[in-house]
């Protein structure tokens, strides 16, 4: 039976959610974390069968508990991710309750809190976390119409490639997922078109550290917000295959045929922008400023590790680059499926409350919502770089928490006036 009654209510069970209850235990504070289906559900079920973790064990994971069954330098695959969750759940005593739906907050009138609808009956909460993901409703745009005779997907539905009918595949988007569906999929034998945008693609290891490593000691995760010019631009990384360095030059060597931004769809045909090979001139810059930079750290900091000058060589751009291809034909070309890698948008629309722009997203400070109560964690850039990735969530939990305490300790004093 769900409580009627609690301080702190979480919305999510996923990493955000619990990293939450974690340090609301620790500061004392009486909550609940309501899921609507099991605990970190997305890393079950709202990913490709494939996936691995982006970061090593070491890396993505609490500070407060290792993987059990991942070599810290592997990239655990999703269901251990996931495992992993359960497991921290049971280890904090995650007061969670799984297969209930929140389905509408609002404030209460004339006395403090927030009435709380769910699947389960109504929770009287103090306080509202909504902990729902980065990544919640996929977004593909309207280029392709329904009736184009092509099977369309968001990467977010995609699982293997045996799902797709046959035939060539297009994959819009080359950050990680869309750089590591298109490699999966030519893996498996089928002619693939990459489109690709802006993007970084740090190296996955450089002189025997990984890149989370150095993205650590460089300060690069605790980036308050993307340089001004940058927001388009996506991270293309993977831990697939054991971890190699995104690189499109292989992919194309493997047969992908890279194309630019994806334009306008006519008379079923699609348009690229001729913005490829600067797009990928753009990817390498990035990647040899982390080389550069993480020469300049060891060097100023006398670290021994071995030199890797190969890392520095750059093949020729293949011909692909060389001659993109504006206008593809899809029927001629046999492409019979468009996965989207396209990201995703939110949707706090069950959260009756003044506190979104006027795209929907929500204005808050480090989480602190401008609707006095009411919290946000796991957002993209929520304090941070790391803010929506594992160990960064758990850092943002704190902060949050800690303003909670201060909060109910506001409310606990007394003295006469
Ligand atoms: C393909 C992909 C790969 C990623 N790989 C990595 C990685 O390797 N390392 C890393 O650190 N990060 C990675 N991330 C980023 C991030 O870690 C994940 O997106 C992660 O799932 C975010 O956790 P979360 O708890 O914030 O949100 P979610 O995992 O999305 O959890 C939110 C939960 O809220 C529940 N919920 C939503 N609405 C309601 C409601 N109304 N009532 C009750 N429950 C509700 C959902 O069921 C869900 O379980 C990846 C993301 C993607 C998309």
């Amino acid at each position: 039976m769900l409580p009627e009654k609690t301080d702190t209510l979480i919305v999510g069970g996923g990493q955000a959610g619990l990293a939450m209850s974690e340090h609301l235990s620790n500061a004392g504070v009486p909550h609940l974390v309501l899921e609507r289906d099991r605990i970190a559900e997305r890393w079950r079920t709202g990913r490709w069968d494939s996936l691995v973790a982006n970061g090593p064990a070491w890396h993505d994971r609490f500070p407060g508990m290792e993987f059990s069954d991942v070599d810290p330098d592997a990239f655990a695959p999703k269901e251990k991710v996931a495992d992993y969750f359960v497991a921290y759940a049971e280890k904090i005593a995650a007061p969670v309750y799984c297969g209930v739906e929140v389905i509408e907050v609002t404030r209460n009138v004339g006395r403090p809190g927030f009435r709380v609808e769910t699947s389960d009956g109504v929770v009287d909460a103090a306080r509202v976390v909504a902990a729902t993901g980065p990544f919640q409703t996929p977004i593909i745009p309207t280029v392709v119409p329904a009736d184009a005779g092509i099977t369309q997907m968001h990467s977010y539905d995609y699982r293997n490639p045996g799902q797709l009918p046959d035939g060539a595949v297009l994959v819009v988007g080359a950050g990680s997922s869309g750089a590591q569906i298109a490699d999966e999929l030519s893996r498996s034998g089928r002619k693939v078109y990459l489109s690709v945008g802006p993007h970084d693609r740090p190296p996955r290891a450089y002189r025997g550290r990984d890149f989370c490593w150095w993205l650590g000691v460089l300060g690069k995760w605790d980036a308050a917000a993307k340089e001004p010019g940058t927001e388009h631009v996506t991270i293309a990384v993977s831990g697939a295959y054991g971890g190699s360095t995104i690189d499109f030059r292989r992919l194309a060597e493997q047969g992908i045929t890279l194309l630019g931004v994806t334009g306008a769809y006519r008379d079923g045909a699609l348009n690229f922008a001729p913005d490829l090979a600067a797009n990928i001139a753009y990817g390498d810059a990035n990647y040899l400023s982390v080389l550069d930079e993480a020469d300049a750290y060891a060097t100023q900091n006398g670290l021994d590790l071995p030199e890797e000058p190969e890392a520095r060589v750059i093949g020729p751009d293949p011909d692909c680059v060389t001659n993109p291809i504006l206008e593809l034909n899809l029927s001629d070309a046999g492409v019979a499926s468009i996965i989207w890698a396209t990201g995703f948008a939110v949707d706090y629309s069950w959260l009756k409350v003044d506190t979104f722009d006027e795209d929907g997203k929500p204005k808050h400070q480090r989480g602190k919502s401008e609707e006095p109560g009411v919290y946000f964690l796991g957002l993209p850039w929520q304090s941070s770089r790391a803010s929506s990735f594992i160990w960064g969530v758990w850092h943002d939990a704190k902060h949050v928490a800690d303003h909670i305490a201060t909060q109910r300790k506001y409310m606990d004093y007394y003295r006469p006036a």
